[in-house]
């Protein structure tokens, strides 16, 4: 059984344990307040795997957005999305979180946050993205070498090496990242 995570301890969990696309949209969402459906889906379903439960993941989502709509207009019309998410509305099929490959393929438009860093963010913004993450220049050079050959997992991999100083196997799914995380930093 998977184990559950606490909604306070979300914040620190995505500054020491996401994967770049994720802790993207997780920060996003805490300073916008708001997400468009590709982020929506990309973060939600994650955070489900993360072990988020359906309550918590509501009141998370409740909070941000309900800071530039009113909890009314959230209620009304994004907690379905959510409950559905969880496989508690319509079909009831209880979806599973994108893998590294299919958030590749993804093609985010115009204030969309979704999608892979290393795939879609400009090279200045990656750069930004991973000295904000304290990585030294020298494997940031490294990690951009890698993104220029279209190896964009490769990127990431390097860059869960250097956050965490401990091999991977190779990054193929954002909540595989994250259990990786958790096992070294637990
Ligand atoms: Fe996320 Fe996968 Fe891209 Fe890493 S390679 S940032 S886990 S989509």
């Amino acid at each position: 059984i998977k184990s559950e995570v606490a909604l306070q301890d979300m914040d620190d969990l995505a500054k020491t344990s996401f994967p770049l696309c994720m802790r993207h949209l997780f920060f996003k969402l805490r300073e916008e307040h708001h997400l468009k459906h590709g982020g929506r889906q990309q973060l939600g379903l994650f955070l489900k795997g993360v072990g988020l439960k359906l309550e918590d993941a509501l009141a998370f989502w409740r909070s941000e957005f309900g800071q530039k709509m009113g909890v009314e207009r959230f209620d009304k019309e994004y907690a379905y999305n959510i409950r559905h998410n969880y496989g508690k509305e319509g079909k009831r099929t209880d979806y599973t979180p994108f893998s590294c490959n299919k958030i590749i393929l993804s093609t985010p438009g115009v204030g969309d946050h979704h999608g892979c860093p290393y795939r879609h963010f400009s090279e200045e913004n990656l750069r930004a993205a991973l000295g904000s993450m304290h990585l030294g220049v020298r494997i940031v050079d490294e990690i951009l070498e890698k993104v220029r050959n279209r190896h964009y997992q490769v990127a990431c991999s390097l860059t869960f090496e250097a956050t965490h100083g401990s091999q991977t196997i190779g990054i193929n799914h954002p909540n595989q990242y994250f259990e990786q995380s958790r096992k070294i930093l637990q």
